[in-house]
């Protein structure tokens, strides 16, 4: 298959195919694992294209052209977690630069930057869910980079993509946006007008918990080659086996959030409708206060459903440990079904008064809805709700 034809596929094929043509060498449908840390020059400096790993493998390029082909991008770079993308990122911005952030963005993105990147960067948060509020920051501030992640973690609120990054252009000021929770299936914010975008693989993108890997996607050659310059300078570079699980688990993304969000649209319906839940917060239902921005920007609501228990942090504490089926753990985007408590688990780190203030209170539940059958979730759920009652 040639590279132009693949361009014409629907991404539930390009998953499969891109980057995932057999061995030459040998036929082997699946691509090898290139498991080595150099190879061999014919003469000095004369190489087939890769010289060292943490420059070049090729199970990782292979991956990278699959990354690029499921945001429309030119470019991608497969790095060993989306922690990384985002320290490389921010500093290929160069010493000085103003990033205006999310308020509510991915709690190890506002730890990286309030205590460590901030010491060369200036950030500015911002509720980027108000287009006059993030106005007001590009106005005031001289940005190079405005940080979008919608939908947000835990509270799923959207931002209008196509608006704001508008707004940004309109200051000369370029958008990242973190699309970890839509996965390149549901959301392609290239094409909505923003100049980065990057993805937690750890989650939905490998889906199987076995990988930590963040990605990058850029149609800026500029911009890819400057962050590509200090991934090989600083060292994050995805290893071959890393890249080798993200490309085999990559092949089911589509039909995984296909069966992510079928599961989901149910427990969502029945947690709406449960005398014990106080309310739930996913994008596809009416109620969500960004419905109508997420049927427009979105190709589908996702996995991730949150919900507030009628009750406090004894009643929440008594349902998490009851349900079996979804592991009691951090993270999401696997196939099995997780449930956490933001409060206590990953949004601990936020300030009490401050967790009150933005909705994480003592009764909230995050669930990341698994591709079990739903029978046996919905009887989970119901188990956990009786222990409680
Ligand atoms: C997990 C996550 C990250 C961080 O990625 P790691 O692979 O854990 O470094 C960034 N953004 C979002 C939205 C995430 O969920």
């Amino acid at each position: 298959m040639k590279h132009h034809d693949l361009k014409t596929f629907d991404i539930a094929t390009k998953v499969i195919h891109v980057g995932g043509e057999p061995d030459k060498e040998t036929g082997a449908i699946m691509p090898p694992i290139f498991q080595t840390s150099t190879y061999v020059q014919s003469s000095p400096g004369k190489h087939k294209g890769y010289e060292y790993t943490r420059s070049h493998n090729p199970t990782r390029t292979r991956l990278e052209k699959n990354l690029a082909a499921l945001e429309g991008a030119k470019y991608a770079l497969a790095m060993s977690s989306g922690m990384s993308v985002a320290t490389l990122m921010v500093s290929a911005l160069g010493e000085g630069a103003t990033i205006i952030c999310g308020d509510d963005v991915y709690g190890g993105t506002y730890r990286l930057f309030t205590t460590i990147l901030n010491k060369t960067y200036k950030f500015v948060f911002v509720d980027t869910t108000d287009p006059k509020k993030v106005e007001h920051a590009l106005k005031t501030h001289d940005a190079s980079l405005l940080w979008l992640e919608t939908p947000t973690n835990p509270l799923l609120k959207i931002t209008d993509i196509k608006k704001t990054v508008a707004l940004a252009k309109k200051y000369k000021c370029m958008t990242m946006v973190d699309n970890t929770f839509m996965s390149p299936i549901f959301q392609n914010p290239l094409d909505l007008g923003a100049d980065f975008v990057m993805h937690s693989m750890t989650k939905y993108i490998n889906g199987h918990s076995d990988v930590v890997g963040g990605c990058l996607m850029t149609n800026q050659k500029a911009w890819y080659e400057k962050v590509w310059y200090l991934q090989n300078s600083i060292g994050p570079s995805q290893s071959p086996f890393d890249s080798w699980l993200v490309l085999r688990g990559i092949k089911t993304l589509a039909i995984r959030m296909r069966e992510h969000e079928r599961n989901a649209k149910v427990i969502a319906k029945y947690l709406e409708s449960h005398k014990q839940v106080e309310s739930v917060v996913y994008p596809g239902l009416k109620s969500h206060p960004q419905h109508s921005i997420a049927k427009k920007q979105m190709k589908g609501f996702g996995g991730m459903i949150t919900f507030y228990l009628k009750g406090g942090v004894k009643e929440s504490k008594k349902f998490l440990s009851t349900v079996k089926l979804f592991a009691l753990a951090e993270s999401l985007g696997g196939v099995e079904s997780l449930i956490e408590h933001p409060g206590i688990m990953t949004h601990a780190s936020i300030p009490k008064k401050v967790r009150e203030e933005i909705g994480i209170h003592d009764n909230l539940i995050r669930l990341s809805v698994g591709i079990e059958h739903i029978d046996d979730l919905i009887a989970d759920l119901d188990k956990a709700f009786k222990a409680i009652k």
